[in-house]
């Protein structure tokens, strides 16, 4: 992005399936969107978290896998000619004359009427085991999130953790891994009854194997790449798990970072919002998809969609003022050069 003052008439700070969407919406009612995202990839949770699982609650697709859907938005979204800023994370604003100056980590700027907050649970990071001198494994063979599952074929895997992530992985993995180890520091998963259910019989039938309840206490290894990790249990009694890799699951750390500054109104780590238009407590700034708070909240990309047509409608007035909206149909509008 040029380090000048270029004008938009919206800035969205978020390129996940919500902040995607939310071009197409506005794209439909003739305003111009400029997308800035922290990763280096559209997608957000759905590219970096779980490209390769696939989703069942999508209207319309019976099953679409992470990574195919948000192919089909940044598709979707095409004909509007959004100018993407990817690997570029919002970290100030400015109220201007005519809206608002976002400035980037970087120091670029862009001057918009509005700004939509698509930020999910804000600059997300995985929660790191406080296990000393994991920052050497990171990436060679500590992850904390799988890319590609062919990536684990052949290796001794463990996964730490209880929830949803570190059973799902669990399960998949051991398909192509040569062997899975979950280490949880609980008896009980957190993760759905379905597949914890999955998980136990796969452990009954070897495999894999459940290192329960322990904790882990230490890796082994060298110049990154990992020989060992150590367990402990509650009494403190030590395992040593032969490994290449490990993948410790315990959820994200919601981190809203600068987007707390801005003076918005929050609730518990998310941006309160007023449901009918997706604002903020602050005029000309909105918020959708999970970073938005308000009574009843779902936090699903299917109520992310819908938050984005309500932003949409509720933003065009700031950007074509005196300008009637008549509510019109995709069908009956069509889509510039269709
Ligand atoms: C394992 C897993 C499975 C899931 N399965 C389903 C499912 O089956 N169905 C379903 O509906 N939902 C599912 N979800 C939830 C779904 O992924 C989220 O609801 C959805 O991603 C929210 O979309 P979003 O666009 O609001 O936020 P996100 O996808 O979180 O994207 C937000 C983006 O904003 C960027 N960002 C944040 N702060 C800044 C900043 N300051 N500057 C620039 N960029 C910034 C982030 O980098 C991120 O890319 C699942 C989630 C997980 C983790």
């Amino acid at each position: 992005m040029p380090d000048l003052l270029q004008r938009t008439d919206v800035a969205i700070i978020g390129a996940g399936p919500v902040g995607l969407f939310a071009v197409f919406e506005c794209g439909m009612l003739d305003m111009r969107c400029h997308v800035f995202d922290a990763l280096d990839m559209p997608g957000g949770q759905c590219a970096a978290l779980y490209p390769e699982k696939p989703i069942y609650d999508i209207p319309g697709y019976p099953r679409i896998d992470a990574a195919e859907l948000v192919d089909r938005l940044v598709e979707q979204a095409a004909p509007f000619a959004p100018e993407y800023h990817l690997g570029t994370a919002i970290a100030r604003l400015e109220p201007d004359p005519e809206g608002f100056v976002v400035e980037t980590a970087a120091g670029s700027r862009l001057a918009c009427r509005t700004v939509l907050i698509a930020a999910g649970g804000g600059a997300f990071g995985p929660t790191r085991p406080p296990l000393e001198g994991i920052e050497r494994f990171e990436g060679k063979s500590v992850f904390y999130l799988v890319r590609r599952r062919e990536d684990f074929r052949g290796r001794r895997v463990v996964i730490a953790g209880g929830g949803d992530s570190a059973v799902d992985w669990a399960i998949s993995l051991a398909e192509v891994a040569a062997r899975v180890m979950v280490v949880h520091r609980r008896k009980r998963f957190r993760a759905a009854p379905q597949t914890a259910a999955r998980l136990q019989s796969l452990a009954d039938d070897g495999a894999i194997e459940l290192v329960i309840p322990y904790q882990l206490q230490a890796l082994e290894g060298a110049d990154g790449q990992l020989s060992a990790v150590v367990v402990a249990d509650l009494d403190g009694r030590t395992r040593r798990l032969d490994a290449d890799c490990l993948l410790p699951f315990f959820g994200l750390a919601t981190d809203l970072g600068p987007l707390a500054e801005w003076g918005l109104t929050l609730d518990h780590h998310h941006i309160a919002v007023d449901p009918a238009t997706a604002a903020t407590s602050r005029p000309g700034i909105f918020a959708i998809g999970d970073i938005a708070a308000y009574p009843g909240k779902l936090k699903l990309i299917l109520s992310g969609f819908a938050e984005a047509a309500i932003a949409a409608h509720a933003i065009h007035p700031l950007v074509h003022p005196g300008q009637a909206l008549h509510f019109e149909y995709s069908t009956t509008k069509g889509l510039p050069g269709s």
